[in-house]
């Protein structure tokens, strides 16, 4: 049950123009959910100092919507699929977007890297206090070796990464992990033509391409996002991802990453 205090969302938002933004209203159970993880966010980052985005819009609009709104067209779709889908966060930090997407997909699994161990600790254990644990896997390991292994590369239906590195590097992370019919998505802030120009030089190699941007204006004032989508358009060649460090150093579709 949504508790009073909780009932307004954020600085200047109400909980109900959010989810109203938003086109996707959780149920009761998930919204509670969702007060929790603020409240383990809370707990950990006393401990942690993992992110600044806690309390008021910080959380609910900059952490919650941001990482829900790319998906809505997935939330709202009662697909008839027997097999959860599989979605997996590639650098999830303090827990964004893959324990808000958990919440938000109760038949989904979720897997969850970063490569950094306490960050991953604190996303385990609030995984547990909110009842997640059976559907929220970790790994604590650098994104270029998930898609070396043998139950990383290939397995999944969404690949997501939101502040991690830029889109070309993403794209080398993401693509591997994807089965064929897989989708990636880049959460990105800005986003230029110059950048999709470096992200279709990106893709080439990966036998990847890009399938959408979308934007979206944040509610409270907080700023233009952008979701880029990008889907395999061949198996990705078992030369990628590179070895760790190289996507980042040598990013793909550049003179130094070919
Ligand atoms: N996705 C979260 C968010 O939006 O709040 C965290 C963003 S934080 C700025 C970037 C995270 O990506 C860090 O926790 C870092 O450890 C992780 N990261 C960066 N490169 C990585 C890699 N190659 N493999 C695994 N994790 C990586």
């Amino acid at each position: 049950m949504a508790s009073a205090t909780g009932s307004r969302a954020a600085d200047g938002v109400s909980r109900g123009q959010l989810w109203a933004a938003l086109g996707w209203q959780p149920s009761s159970v998930q919204e509670e959910q969702l007060e929790r993880l603020q409240e383990q966010l809370r707990h950990w980052n006393s401990r942690l100092n993992l992110t600044r985005l806690v309390d008021g819009d910080d959380y609910w609009i900059a952490q919650v919507f941001d990482s829900l709104w790319p998906l809505v067209p997935l939330l709202t779709n009662r697909g008839s699929s027997s097999e959860p889908l599989q979605l997996i966060d590639v650098g999830t930090g303090c827990g964004f977007p893959g324990l808000a997407v958990a919440v938000a997909l109760p038949q989904a699994h979720l897997t969850l890297v970063d490569s950094v161990g306490r960050k991953l600790e604190a996303v385990g254990a609030m995984a547990e206090a909110l009842g997640l644990g059976d559907r929220v896997t970790l790994h604590c390991e650098r994104a270029e070796r998930t898609g070396r292994r043998p139950d990383g590369r290939g397995r999944f239906d969404w690949a997501l990464a939101r502040a991690v590195a830029s889109a070309p590097v993403v794209a080398e992370y993401l693509i591997p992990l994807l089965k064929p019919e897989g989708m990636a998505l880049l959460y990105r802030g800005q986003w230029t033509a110059a950048d999709r120009q470096d992200l279709e030089r990106a893709c080439k190699p990966l036998l990847a391409r890009v399938v959408a941007v979308d934007q979206r204006h944040l509610p409270g004032g907080r700023g233009c996002r952008h979701a880029v989508v990008l889907s395999p358009a061949g198996p990705c060649p078992g030369v990628y991802p590179r070895a760790v460090g190289v996507p980042a150093r040598q990013p793909l579709g550049t003179r130094s990453g070919r």
